[in-house]
């Protein structure tokens, strides 16, 4: 079953932004996603996908059984594509929603467990563990530092942020870390292929006059390259070479790294 393209939305790390998009745009999973949503649009009668508004509803309205049954399925899926568990939600929102935002991807995640009571009645501890996985980067692993550290003051003295009595915790991140290439952006590349490729909703000529007329810079100037001289960063007069180039490696990224 043909779907459309499914949207990521507020995702603008090139690096999650790339590990999303290039399962989102594998043929062979469209075509899962489309099956299952045809298959579950009729056990519940519903017409898929929802907004995502109404995700969160829409959880609290399926019953246990079927969704233990939508589980399996996403295991499984992740089994044939080879992907951690932390592709859960965007599987998930992929089939239910057709969009993914930046709450369902992440290389590190801080979990709470709170218990309300124990057996003997008292009140246990939280218990917090940190996921960490493959791909995870400085960044990452720095930013649940952060929260770790956040949440163990907060809970050894809520009063007082810096308590003393929380265990010192050090964080040495890499040497020489360097950003990833992100020119022209990925995020940029995905839209030229969705426009061109698979919506077809342009041609790489339309597309490329439609960049130049609606450049944001209003002083006159030649092409991206003369206006980046100029300091002109803003400019979208891509020439079609340049958008030819960035598609075809677009495509040659969706080729590369899912071989299922
Ligand atoms: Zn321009």
């Amino acid at each position: 079953m043909k779907i459309e393209p499914i949207e990521i939305v507020g995702i603008v790390d090139p690096k999650l932004f790339t590990d999303i998009s290039i399962l989102l745009d594998n043929d062979n999973f469209k075509d899962r996603i489309g099956s299952l949503r045809q298959e579950f649009s009729e056990q519940l009668n519903l017409v898929l996908p929802i907004p995502i508004a109404q995700y969160l509803e829409f959880l609290k309205s399926v019953k246990t059984e079927f969704w233990s049954r939508v589980l399996d399925r996403v295991t499984y899926i992740r089994g044939n594509f080879l992907l951690t568990k932390n592709y859960e939600d965007v599987i998930l929102k992929s089939v239910f929603c057709g969009e993914v935002d930046s709450e369902d991807y992440f290389l590190a995640k801080l979990k709470v467990k709170i218990d309300s009571l124990d057996p003997n009645g008292d009140i246990p501890d939280d218990q917090y563990s940190i996921a960490i996985f493959p791909g995870v980067r400085d960044v990452d692993l720095s930013e649940i530092n952060k929260q770790f550290q956040k949440e163990l003051h907060k809970r050894a003295n809520p009063s007082k942020p810096t308590d003393e009595n929380v265990a010192d915790y050090s964080w040495s991140p890499q040497l020489n870390f360097r950003d990833e290439p992100s020119k022209p952006t990925i995020i940029q590349s995905r839209n030229w292929y969705l426009t061109v490729k698979v919506n077809r909703t342009k041609s790489l000529v339309e597309l490329v006059d439609d960049l130049t007329i609606n450049c944001p810079v209003d002083m006159e100037h030649g092409k991206r390259k003369e206006a980046l001289k100029l300091g002109l960063v803003n400019c979208q007069c891509f020439d079609e070479s340049t958008v030819r180039k960035s598609i075809v490696a677009y495509e040659k990224l969706l080729r590369k790294k899912l071989l299922t």
